[in-house]
């Protein structure tokens, strides 16, 4: 929807790019879970940025952080050593099943970085036809030519002229399609462990148990694209931690910085080994300050202890959502999701009940099939959760048609 300039005001965001819908809403300051509206209403942030301020707003360690480095070097060049990087990578890699790290800026880079570096690893192996990557239908990789691409949406690649070619698009879960396009020009296999914006659809562990042995079998390479689930956001610092099936290379950003911009690709030692000097570059990325900020973000979430909070505290959050849905079941069909990357699935239109939401003071994000994404912060404690179920409560109460006997289908008409 599209928020008409308050009457009488001169619209200053008529010198912007219009490629957001933004609520006419913006924000003072923020504090944990917690922001202050230029409305002065405090809303509770179930939106985090999308899956970026995972220890909320203000984290003190994290501020000390940004004030410790930013007092002392931001930014060099990768044209020497950066201690503080090399410091990252050793972290990323003592924790998952990585031996090397490139860093990016954004989601998007870190795809392309993890697909330059699969095709690069087929190309340096002998065998340069196998460039091909399969993604699966309702993915969303980024929005740079090669990631809309890799995401295949009709609606993200029209007008942009053609695309960048070496992707196959596959539908979700099917796999006799899946082992139909996987041939003797496949580099490599790119998928999120759970959607995020196609609305929270996870792979059970038996389906990507199952893409990893066909990969091995044909020699292609396995990314997960952990930019959304990564960092703690599923109750494991990345999700697929939890089947413990790994990938070979894995694209995290969102919650890497909490909220300054920072990503990774990290890769096994022998899927990296084709990224020899020159083969690829960034100005910005892994700059000594994004790298003292991310590693002070790994080392409180990576900590098992915390983890451990994360799965119990968001449990609680899950069964109280369960407990709304089937409260008000003509508002809310289904929960989904894990930790703190949850998806409400709504029977009345979800841009309804975000609003709602929003009148209620709790932010959300608008997710595909019509799923209301919740996306709290890693750190919101027992009474925030009460406190945002109470909130989405009256939004079901709000939406939950009174009208029953007057409605359209009480009418007959349908
Ligand atoms: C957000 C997101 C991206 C893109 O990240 P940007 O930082 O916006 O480029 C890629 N993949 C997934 C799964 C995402 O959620």
């Amino acid at each position: 929807m599209t928020v008409p300039a308050p009457a009488g005001d001169i619209d200053s965001s008529d010198h912007l790019f219009a490629c957001f819908r933004r609520a006419d809403l913006a924000f003072t300051h923020g504090e944990g879970a917690w922001l202050t509206g230029n409305d002065g209403v405090r809303y509770l942030d179930f939106a985090t940025g999308i899956a970026v301020t995972g220890l909320g707003h203000s984290h003190p360690i994290i501020l000390d952080e940004l004030n410790r480095q930013g007092g002392k070097l931001w930014h060099v060049s990768n044209a020497f050593r950066i201690p503080e990087q090399e410091a990252l990578a050793r972290l990323l890699c003592q924790r998952t099943f990585a031996d090397r790290v490139f860093f990016n800026n954004s989601g998007a880079e870190a795809i392309e970085t993890a697909i330059k570096t699969a095709r690069r690893y087929q190309f340096v192996s002998g065998q340069p036809e196998r460039y091909r990557i399969l993604t699966f239908e309702g993915a969303f990789h980024g929005r740079t030519l090669a990631t809309i691409a890799a995401g295949g949406r009709e609606k993200y690649l029209e007008g942009f002229g053609p695309p960048s070619p070496g992707f196959d698009v596959i539908p979700f879960g099917d796999f006799d399609a899946f082992e139909a396009a996987c041939g003797h020009e496949t580099a490599a296999v790119l998928l999120e462990p759970i959607q995020g914006e196609s609305g929270i659809r996870k792979l059970s562990a038996q389906d990507i148990a199952r893409i990893r042995d066909l990969c091995d079998r044909i020699g292609a390479l396995l990314i997960f694209d952990e930019v959304q689930t990564g960092v703690g956001r599923t109750g494991h610092l990345f999700a697929y931690q939890d089947s413990g099936i790994a990938p070979d290379i894995l694209a995290a950003a969102k919650g890497l910085g909490n909220g300054f911009p920072v990503a990774a690709c990290l890769a096994s030692e022998k899927t990296a080994a084709g990224m020899t000097p020159g083969t690829h570059g960034s100005t910005f990325g892994g700059n000594p300050l994004a790298m003292a900020i991310a590693h002070k973000v790994i080392e409180i979430i990576a900590d098992e202890a915390f983890l451990e909070d994360v799965r119990r505290r968001s449990a609680r959050l899950f069964a109280g959502l369960e407990k709304l849905a089937a409260a008000y079941g003509d508002v809310f069909t289904e929960v989904r999701g894990e930790g703190f990357l949850l998806g409400l699935r709504c029977a009345v239109p979800v841009e309804l009940v975000v609003t709602a939401a929003r009148a209620n003071g709790l932010l959300s994000v608008i997710a595909g099939d019509n799923v209301l994404r919740l996306l709290p912060p890693l750190v919101l404690s027992e009474a925030e959760i009460d406190e945002g179920l109470a909130r989405l409560q009256k939004v079901g109460r709000s939406l939950t048609r009174t009208d029953r006997n007057t409605s359209v289908e009480g009418n007959g008409h349908v």
